[in-house]
């Protein structure tokens, strides 16, 4: 794609900003977003930093009846010295492109869309909270816009780009939480769009953990979905044991999201000297680990916590405690030296921060 014109049209009229301790993840957002176009024969185009405002579409468009969309997740962060921190954005359009490939929709160009985020996130720089733990998360997506009712490939979409203040995941300290090991949905299966982010992987899991919340779990440790044993991704993160001091985490199969504090995890541990392995790893594993009292600890990993740790899993009618329910070193170690990477507070040993 060429270099493009980026237009910007400036709101007239300023939102009153919610106070940081009243921050609900995604319900308040920024004053402006960027929009851009694609049609068949004429690609990308048009990109546009407009007020943020709603959508007219018609009601055949192709989104709102086969699902063909994507979306991305990840977060800026404004440091003492007022500068804005952004983590591996690279790595989510990258990841958009593999997403688009996987839904049939177009390639957009990665410097391009940094280079857009970058000057959105200028104009509505004083949207970003400054309060510690807070952050500006920023959703970029894509979804199909053709008046059409036929299944196939959209000729036209928009790629758009929305941001929200959001306060502290942890008001009171990085707590674990209680998991559910779920036998019977499956959030996906091999061959499906699981390594994709895209809006029907999070449709599919909504009724497993609502049953989960029932009962009193936080989240759903998903299974693979053709035979139910092995383990890959807890809630909307991925997930990582500590068993006998190694660390591991089931290996990127197809079905498993590419998460990017995932890469980031496994890459400081590597900076670190702590072994960490990428393999298969089974639900009767980690329980014979538990039972053997060598199931040291275990978190899930994600743009939005963070790290999230694990206090307990229940699992064929039987609840395994971890560390005493309480959050295991190296859990601490890793949300401390990721989060002070991300906000600037402590050096950035592996080159991340943008
Ligand atoms: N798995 C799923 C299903 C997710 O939605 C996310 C959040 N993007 C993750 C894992 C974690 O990915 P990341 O570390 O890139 O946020």
């Amino acid at each position: 794609m060429k270099e493009q014109e980026l237009a910007i049209t400036l709101s007239t009229t300023k939102k009153e900003k919610p106070q940081a301790d009243q921050l609900q993840f995604g319900k308040n957002f920024t004053d402006h977003m960027f929009i851009m176009d694609y049609m068949q024969g004429k690609g990308w185009h048009d990109p546009r930093i407009v007020p943020y405002q709603p959508l007219t579409l018609e009601p055949s468009a192709m989104i709102f009846h086969y699902g063909q969309s994507v979306f991305e997740g990840l977060k800026a962060y404004l440091t003492e010295e007022e500068e804005v921190l952004l983590f591996r954005p690279e790595k989510n359009f990258e990841r958009l492109n593999r997403s688009n490939e996987r839904l049939c929709i177009p390639e957009i160009d990665v410097e391009f869309a940094l280079k857009a985020l970058k000057e959105l996130i200028r104009v509505d720089r004083d949207w970003i909270p400054r309060e510690e733990g807070t952050s500006l998360y920023i959703r970029p997506f894509i979804i199909a816009t053709e008046p059409y009712l036929g299944v196939s490939p959209a000729d036209r979409y928009k790629f758009i780009i929305i941001m929200s203040p959001v306060g502290s995941y942890y008001k009171e300290g990085i707590k674990p939480v209680k998991i559910a090991v779920e036998t019977d949905f499956a959030r996906t299966v091999r061959g499906g769009t699981g390594e994709a982010k895209t809006g029907g992987n999070y449709a599919a899991s909504l009724k497993a953990q609502e049953i989960s919340e029932k009962s009193g779990y936080s989240q759903v440790l998903w299974l693979d979905g053709v035979e139910k044993k092995y383990i890959e991704e807890v809630g909307s993160m991925n997930v990582f044991f500590k068993i006998n001091g190694e660390v591991v985490t089931p290996a990127l199969n197809g079905s498993i999201l590419q998460g990017i504090t995932r890469a980031s995890i496994i890459e400081l541990l590597q900076y670190w000297n702590v072994p960490v392995t990428e393999r298969r790893i089974s639900m009767q594993e980690v329980y014979d680990a538990y039972k053997a009292g060598q199931l040291e600890e275990a978190f899930g990993t994600g743009t939005a916590a963070v790290i999230s740790p694990i206090g307990e899993f229940y699992w064929k009618e039987e609840k395994m405690v971890i560390n005493n329910g309480e959050t295991g070193e190296l859990s601490q170690k890793l949300y401390d030296t990721l989060t002070g990477i991300q906000n600037g507070k402590i050096a950035d040993p592996l080159n991340w921060i943008t």
